[in-house]
């Protein structure tokens, strides 16, 4: 083959991602990264344009708040700027350990790991105690930090129903038999309808089928439950629930994720847990910042918080019930707008930001197709003349 020839016929492999896009951009369901200029506030400019932003997990207005950025800022003068290692290693420093018990003490509960994410800790947790002979019974709207994790593990998965207890149960009972171990798992809060598990019964489900339950409160952390202990505290389930899941990342306004449960649990994990011996520590400033946010969760300032987060949640969704909307099954800060169609709800989302509100469009494959919509979601940093107009505007 001549030169031309060759430069002639040479294919670009990657030639399907460009169709791929196309047609998502042609179907209207491609947005761009919207890009936060400045802090993560209730009020505050993307692509400069100041909006009201219902779109963070930023529950407590911690991201922003005076004791964690103290902290951090204390954390890099004395420790620098990165951990250097992976934790097995050289990478643990005395603020994880220190973070570690802090979490520890603070969910009641033997020992605690922090991962760099709250995925991380899902995925790796559920395919370090997992393996190919074991079965997994999972909520089918279950993060997808738990699917990736429940894949690797390469375990049977049983899906069942949202919520349903009999679903559930069903699936439990056809596998009475099961000769591996069995992991029983949900979310407390889900992330996309912001309703609750039904906590207490599926540990009575998991008592009975002797499974290993495990809750991944990544939305309840710092949300529900005494100073924000989650929903094994907001349901009374302690002792019940043999691995908890909580993220530093969203109410806890820095990074990471953490899973609580027995020490022995958490030294297998330390051995086991692919992310926590393959991946870098978190930075010093991180530690340091998570740290004061569970000291802050702990005092009468974090619950004065709390409250504030939840009398917001009431107000915005009693004003937007006065304006016709429904959003059955959210029982948390979490509000969906259900519009149903993708590009319908990308659209919505776009006019609404033109219009001075922050509420990003959810489609697939972060729900399931022709569920789309908008998520709003209430902080304790909003006030209630901003929860009102982004109200208005909806409307
Ligand atoms: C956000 C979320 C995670 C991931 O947490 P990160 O710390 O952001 O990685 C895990 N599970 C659920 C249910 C979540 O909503």
């Amino acid at each position: 083959m001549s030169e031309t020839a060759a430069q002639t016929t040479k294919q670009n492999p990657l030639e399907y991602v460009t169709e791929q896009l196309d047609e998502l951009r042609a179907k209207g369901v491609a947005p761009k990264l919207r890009v936060l200029e400045g802090e993560q506030k209730p009020v505050c400019t993307f692509d400069g344009k100041e909006v009201i932003n219902l779109a963070s997990n930023n529950y407590l207005g911690l991201t922003t708040h005076k004791a964690l950025r103290k902290a951090a800022l204390e954390a890099v003068r004395k420790y620098g700027a990165g951990a250097g290692a992976v934790r097995t290693i050289a990478g643990t420093m005395k603020l994880h350990m220190d973070l570690e018990e802090q979490i520890a003490r603070f969910k009641n509960v033997e020992a605690c790991v922090v991962f760099q994410s709250g995925f991380t800790a899902n995925a790796g947790t559920v395919s370090a105690v997992l393996g190919k002979d074991d079965l997994i019974v999972s909520d089918e709207l279950n993060h997808a930090s738990i699917i990736d994790g429940c894949r690797l593990s390469k375990a049977t998965i049983k899906i069942f129903k949202h919520k349903d207890l009999a679903d559930c149960e069903r699936n439990l009972q056809e596998t009475a038999n099961w000769a591996g171990r069995k992991l029983l798992i949900t979310d407390g809060v889900f992330s996309m309808d912001g309703d609750i598990a039904p906590l207490p019964q599926l540990c009575d489900l998991a008592e009975k089928y002797n499974c290993i339950m495990m809750v991944d409160d990544a939305h309840a952390s710092g949300v529900l439950g005494r100073g924000g202990r989650g929903t094994i505290d907001h349901f009374n389930c302690h002792g019940r629930v043999h691995i908890q899941v909580g993220t530093l990342s969203k109410a806890i306004g820095a990074m990471g994720g953490y899973v609580c449960g027995s020490r022995d649990l958490i030294e297998f994990l330390y051995l086991r847990a692919r992310p926590f011996l393959f991946s870098t520590s978190h930075p010093p400033a991180t530690a340091a910042a998570c740290q004061a946010a569970f000291t802050l969760l702990d005092s009468p300032k974090g619950e004065r918080l709390i409250k504030k987060l939840w009398a917001n949640t009431k107000f915005f969704k009693r004003e937007l019930k006065k304006r016709g909307f429904r959003f059955e099954g959210s029982e948390t800060p979490i509000v969906p707008i259900h519009v149903g169609e993708a590009s319908k709800a990308h659209e919505f989302s776009r006019k609404l930001f033109e219009a001075g509100v922050y509420a990003p469009a959810v489609g697939y494959p972060i729900v399931a197709e022709g569920k789309a919509r908008l998520r709003a979601i209430v902080s304790a940093a909003h006030k209630r003349e901003q929860l009102l107009r982004a109200a208005d505007t909806l409307a």
